[in-house]
């Protein structure tokens, strides 16, 4: 039985969904206005195994995402850059999208715009209004945290410990609570609106969520996730939104949220230059190194990136690619000594103890040394290796990260020249020039040969 550690009630709990195997999933995701770094592969990351997981266990998974593609910062940074808020929005929708493909996260269902959600918006602050949680102020409308008995439910802080808030606060001199988020903001000149039974405006950022998964999900569903700055203010609000509105609670059964990845002990930050966008690390590393990096520690534990990390991690690639070629060319050996079975049992209880994949991929290494002596000793059959593949193909439809398609080499295109300079000169019978050529190739790194099949090019 799958047991989830809900940030609710900070213990582990037997995992139910609300409709038999179906189960509705939504994490928030980001807001467009750069470009996307490792700490948020990370959360991305972990929601796909988390999501794959639960597909290979046979859940149908509903899984939901969110794109702010409204937002101070965005409007922040489209000032800087000369455009539009809404262009620099779609822009980085799209290298957002990219970086999720490159990372091999394939998982989301469905990704809601907030600037297509506006009607849900307004809904859900008319509502608000209605039952006296939300009142007017000069410069839009807000939320009365004080109103809501349960405030603080989730991030376990009071009233006045959310006064003393992180960042994103709304600043308003006409806040009745420090802590009153905003739900409706009117618009100031030049920045983009949509129409309202107010005043023309703009979404608070909290309210985006319970009006995208109030829509698509219900007013309760099962699982939210996200990483852990988001538990407070903005996970507590949209309780405090949806909760207030349906008078149902909970709002979701299951809180799920991944720790922070700092970089050599440091928060990731543009201005101590440790920033490292998931296409840098990509233009370097292959996917696969990232994917088992950051899964080899506990979703919910910190991951600290760092030079001896990306190493280990890099050596332990290498003993799965071995291990996977010496189980391919495996031939002889007594029958089955059931390592497959015992290796995916202890893979199972660990992935169903709340995702622990540290332990899992520790029972794929044991199964690799345990695999790898026998097969030393000719003691592996050709059928148990052909098991075990069967077994890490189906391990790596959560992890991504075992089997990979060799990139096809890049001949750099000055050799590619040079190449074709020495078929002209064999064509023209100028046979010195053509052997100078070879021998020009060859200080530069590369082997000509000539076979039936024609010319071919090799890294030497
Ligand atoms: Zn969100």
């Amino acid at each position: 039985m799958l047991r989830i550690y809900n940030t609710l009630s900070r213990k582990k709990e037997a995992f139910k969904p609300r409709k038999g195997k179906k189960v509705s999933l939504f994490v928030c995701g980001p807001t467009v206005y750069d470009y996307s770094h490792i700490g948020h592969a990370r959360t991305y990351i972990v929601f796909d195994m988390i999501v794959k997981y639960l597909r290979e266990k046979g859940f149908n998974v509903s899984y939901l995402q969110n794109i702010t593609d409204i937002d101070d910062k965005i409007i922040k940074r489209a000032e800087e850059k000369k455009t539009t808020p809404l262009k620099l929005a779609r822009e980085f929708e799209k290298e957002y999208l990219k970086d999720m493909k490159s990372l091999k996260i394939d998982s989301v269902t469905k990704y809601a715009r907030a600037t297509e959600h506006i009607k849900e918006i307004i809904s859900q602050v008319k509502r608000l209004l209605k039952k006296g949680y939300a009142y007017r102020i000069e410069d839009g409308i807000y939320y009365d945290i004080k109103k809501f008995k349960n405030y603080g439910k989730l991030s376990r802080r009071t009233v006045v410990q959310a006064e003393d808030g992180v960042s994103r606060i709304d600043e308003s001199k006409g806040k009745k609570n420090k802590g009153d988020f905003c739900l409706w903001k009117f618009s100031k000149r030049g920045e983009p609106k949509w129409k309202s039974p107010w005043e023309d405006g703009r979404p608070g950022w909290h309210i985006e969520d319970t009006a995208i998964t109030e829509k698509h999900f219900g007013s309760q569903y099962d699982v939210h996730g996200g990483a852990k700055d988001l538990i407070f203010p903005h996970h507590e609000a949209e309780i405090a939104q949806m909760e207030a509105i349906s008078g149902k609670k909970p709002l979701v059964n299951y809180w799920i949220h991944s720790g922070f990845l700092t970089v050599k002990g440091q928060k990731m930050a543009k201005s101590l230059g440790n920033f490292i966008t998931i296409r840098d690390f990509l233009e370097e590393n292959p996917v696969r190194l990232l994917r088992l990096l950051i899964l080899k520690s506990l979703y919910r534990s910190p991951v600290d990136y760092n030079e001896k990390l990306l190493i280990q991690t890099k050596k332990e690639l290498e003993r799965i690619d071995e291990f996977i070629s010496k189980l391919k060319m495996t031939e002889a050996g007594p029958p089955s000594i059931k390592l497959k079975e015992v290796s995916s049992r202890s893979f199972e209880a660990a992935m169903e103890d709340d995702f622990n994949t540290p332990k899992a991929i520790a029972a794929i290494f044991s199964l690799i040394n345990k695999g790898n002596s026998l097969i030393a000793k000719n003691k592996l059959s050709k059928s148990e290796a052909k098991e075990i593949l069967q077994f890490l193909k189906k391990v790596d439809k959560v992890f991504n990260f075992i089997f990979w398609e060799k990139p096809k080499e890049k001949i750099p295109k000055g050799i590619l020249k040079l190449v074709e300079e020495r078929e002209t000169q064999r064509k023209n019978k100028e046979w010195e020039g053509a052997d100078k050529t070879r021998n020009k190739i060859k200080k530069l790194g590369y082997l000509v040969e000539d076979t039936k099949e024609g010319t071919k090019i090799k890294n030497i």
